[in-house]
């Protein structure tokens, strides 16, 4: 397989903390830091929540001013996306960073079971994530925690909510929702084809021990891949990862594994879409 490989980062995420693992980067210089290794390393996309002064998710703009100011400027050319994941606030809370016009923003299009809560999207919301970020030119990610959310994405798409052909995510492997299941899957696989086109890209993560699986079963279909402390704070069943760069790595590892060369941030752009930048 010749195309490109995207590799997504997720640094931080609203979960994770020091104990857990030291290298999860939480302050704003942790995280530019932690960004850049990655960047080095060959991601091209940096998935990103920010947190407050006491390490808890947070949605302050300000804070995500700071983060995506700091990745611009140490990561020239990487592609920002910014979290309205719903840990970080409740409501339009959500959204109030997408006035910084940051290339993507993951968005989520319908509700699902997380280990110990709902993850509520209720559908006046989503309608307005996605009027803002048309507003402000901003690529949404769909986090397809469920088949009915790739459906829900094509509808949008067909009635202009969505601009352009939508980039789902499966996510796979968070407790209480979609578990790690190969012909589920490949099911996701067919339906994106059959939907949108059969050269629409997509992408895929796994949750924790499942990270790795999941970034092999997209590297070998022809997906693209995201990984970083986020889902899994190990290296493997034994270490911890020592940095948001060593999982870019193992995915990297995959990329040769499968003949996939590593894309560009140029390239990635262009895969997604994107506007062009000068770095
Ligand atoms: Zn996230």
């Amino acid at each position: 397989m010749s195309n490109p490989c995207i590799i997504c980062v997720a640094i931080t995420g609203s979960l994770p903390t020091k104990e857990n693992n030291p290298a999860v980067p939480i302050s704003i210089a942790e995280q530019i830091e932690s960004t850049q290794a990655a960047f080095e390393a060959g991601a091209s996309i940096a998935h990103c929540h920010v947190r407050d002064d006491a390490g808890m998710p947070t949605s302050d703009p300000d804070r995500f001013a700071s983060l995506k100011e700091g990745l611009e400027q140490h990561c020239p050319g990487m592609i920002v996306q910014l979290s309205t994941g719903g840990r970080s606030g409740a409501g339009r809370e959500r959204g109030g960073m997408l006035s910084l016009r940051p290339d993507m923003a993951s968005m989520s299009v319908g509700s699902t079971n997380f280990p110990t809560r709902v993850y509520e999207n209720a559908p006046d919301l989503i309608d307005w994530l996605a009027s803002e970020m048309r507003t402000y030119g901003v690529k949404p990610e769909i986090e397809a925690f469920d088949l009915s959310h790739i459906l829900r994405a094509k509808e949008m798409a067909d009635k202009g909510e969505i601009e352009g052909t939508p980039y789902v995510q499966f996510v796979m492997g968070v407790k209480n929702a979609m578990p790690v299941d190969r012909d589920v899957f490949d099911y996701y696989i067919k339906t994106v084809h059959r939907l949108f086109g059969p050269d629409t890209p997509w992408c895929a993560a796994g949750i924790g021990r499942h990270q790795l699986a999941l970034n092999e079963w997209a590297i070998s279909s022809g997906g693209h891949a995201r990984t970083g402390l986020e889902d899994n704070v190990r290296l493997d069943r034994d270490r911890l990862a020592p940095s948001n760069a060593a999982l870019v790595e193992l995915a990297v590892g995959l990329c040769e594994k499968y003949e996939r060369p590593i894309a560009t941030w140029q390239q990635a752009r262009q895969i997604l879409g994107l506007r062009k930048v000068a770095a």
